[in-house]
């Protein structure tokens, strides 16, 4: 089974594995994604890794004009803003994403509740591979 510790960088190596994975609680059964070590609901500290589905809906979102330096060097500014969104699960967890095949320029196109499902955007390469969790229209 796995044994990486339930944290940010653990979820972050799995999105390069193509996982999209949580940690879910094995005393109340809440689940948590990205993965928290000990539970809020419960305070249980037993948690076991769950692979999500990549499948969900759009919660909310916000286009941005004016990205972080990485998202200005992919070509997004305030002619070409991208979408930046929480999607619920269909296990319940929300996660935030990227959101892509959305014109950013027209949010009122954009609809809350639109099905979505997740697409991996690697970046770079070895140890320099970073993965974009990011969701598009189904
Ligand atoms: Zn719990």
């Amino acid at each position: 089974m796995e044994e990486r510790p339930f944290s940010d960088i653990s979820f972050e190596h799995f999105l390069n594995e193509e996982k999209l994975m949580g940690s879910k609680c094995q005393k109340c059964g809440a689940l948590y994604a990205p993965p928290r070590p000990i539970c809020i609901k419960c305070y249980g500290s037993e948690m076991a890794w769950v692979e999500l589905k990549g499948k969900g809906k759009l919660a909310a979102f916000t286009s941005i004009a004016v990205g972080p330096p990485a998202m200005v060097a992919e070509g997004y500014d305030r002619k070409n803003p991208y979408i930046s969104g929480v999607v619920e699960l269909e296990e319940g967890v929300r996660v935030d994403a990227r959101i892509a095949g959305i014109d950013g320029t027209k949010p009122e196109a954009i609809k809350i509740g639109t099905p979505l499902t997740v697409e991996f955007l690697h970046r770079g390469e070895g140890e320099d591979l970073k993965t974009i969790l990011t969701f598009k229209p189904r």
